[in-house]
């Protein structure tokens, strides 16, 4: 099933877990809601539960009773890094940080990685831009089939329109009549307009129409939905290259954002991906989703490491309220 109904999902102001504001600034200067049961940090930590238990806890149990460090704790804290998805390049990095360092008491370590996985996820930063932001702001959300493009739109819709701001989503993931219907439901549930053609029109067609509404209406911000398979893979960076054309035909410098959606469960295979998308498109930030399902958070640090792409978001779970803006500190204070 594509879209679980629940009461869980039900929209804000039916939903006491979504509230407004606390929690760190969005790009929009709107607040970030946060859950009511603890706060936008304990959810945070809640939910990466698993990576937490894997990573944290795993450190813990290596450097138990052990006061001096040997070549047996260095291996398995090796292993421990590479299972946690962490990557082999970036673990080979921090075990070479962790053998020159001028350290030799194992209670050292947990704090000096702790350092060095926070060094890594601070870069690259984005940079706030100096100029004034553009009307419709117009961000295009891409990413292979089931990484979570519509859900993570929902969320950013919500927060969005729960800030006051006039959202219009474009439904040009027109591959399938049940990704059109998704996208509808979740446009209702986050207070946002939608534009939307039959099953299988032209996307780029979609996009082009919704900008037109979006200027018409005064809206602030366009979130264009994309499909994320069809035939060949080929195909679909074609599609969306067309559909990025577009876009700019109608707004000269829009794309503002592409949004390239990552899954954390697929652990290294993320970073193929976004290389491929990257490629074609010019990916300018990335998304990762469903940190709560999974032990292997490890690649948030691998990703950030190995791709030059800012990490705007990470999704935490499947409700409207799971998307924080990414955070390397609280990050790496809700791990360890
Ligand atoms: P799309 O094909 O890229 O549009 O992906 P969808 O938005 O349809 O999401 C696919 C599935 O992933 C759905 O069942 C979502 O509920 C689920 N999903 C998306 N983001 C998250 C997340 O952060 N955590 C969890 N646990 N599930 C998520
Ligand atoms: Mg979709």
């Amino acid at each position: 099933m594509f879209f679980r109904k629940s009461k869980k999902n039900a929209p804000p102001e039916q939903n006491p877990s979504v509230k407004l504001p606390e929690g760190p600034e969005d790009d929009s200067g709107a607040k970030l809601e946060i859950n009511a049961s603890g706060g936008y940090f304990r959810r945070l930590k809640d939910q990466l539960s698993k990576t937490r238990k894997s990573l944290s806890d795993g450190l813990e149990r290596i450097l138990a009773g052990k006061k001096k460090i040997d070549g047996n704790l260095l291996e398995q804290l090796e292993e421990l890094l590479i299972t946690s998805d962490i990557g082999v390049q970036t673990t080979l990095a921090l075990m070479e940080k962790v053998s020159s360092a001028k350290i030799s008491e194992a209670d050292q370590i947990k704090a000096l990685l702790k350092a060095e996985i926070l060094s890594i996820l601070e870069t690259p930063r984005s940079t706030p831009s100096e100029k004034p932001p553009p009307a419709p702001r117009v961000i295009m959300i891409v990413g292979v089939n089931g990484t979570g493009k519509t859900t993570t739109i929902g969320k950013l819709a919500a927060k969005a329109t729960a800030a006051g701001q006039k959202v219009l989503i474009a439904a040009a993931d027109t591959f399938r009549a049940a990704a059109i219907e998704q996208v509808t439901i979740w446009a209702e549930r986050a207070k946002a307009d939608i534009v939307k053609h039959k099953e299988m029109a032209d996307p780029a067609a979609v996009a082009f129409d919704a900008l037109t509404a979006a200027e018409a209406r005064g809206v602030d911000l366009v979130l264009i939905d994309t499909a994320g398979r069809l035939h060949t893979k080929v195909n679909l960076m074609e599609e969306l290259k067309k559909i990025k054309r577009a876009i700019s035909k109608k707004i000269p410098d829009a794309p503002h954002e592409i949004l390239l959606i990552l899954d954390a469960t697929t652990g290294q295979n993320a970073l193929s991906q976004a290389e491929l998308f990257n490629e074609a498109l010019g990916v300018t930030g990335l998304a990762l989703t469903k940190l709560d399902g999974t032990a292997k958070g490890g690649i948030v640090i691998g990703i950030c490491d190995t791709l030059k792409i800012p990490l705007k978001y990470i999704g935490i779970g499947e409700n409207i309220e799971d998307l924080q803006r990414f955070d390397a500190t609280q990050f790496v204070d809700a791990l360890f």
